[in-house]
């Protein structure tokens, strides 16, 4: 007498959708190369003056 287990099959590997990098300033909407980034509360911008003019951009259009 044989006992044979059934072979489970192959589970699917979950594909989770990948995080989109943010490859693009917020400011200029130019992709920001790795040597020269900014990185503020948690975005990304290409230089300092982008990241300042995205500020007051985002507070002029708050009010
Ligand atoms: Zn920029």
């Amino acid at each position: 007498m044989v006992t044979e287990q059934a072979k489970t099959p192959a589970v699917a590997v979950e594909t989770k959708p990948k995080e989109e990098k943010q490859t693009n300033c917020l400011s200029c909407n130019k992709p920001i190369k790795k040597i020269r980034r900014y990185y503020r509360d948690g975005k990304y911008y290409c230089t300092k003056k982008c990241w300042v003019s995205f500020i007051k951009k985002s507070k002029s259009e708050e009010k």
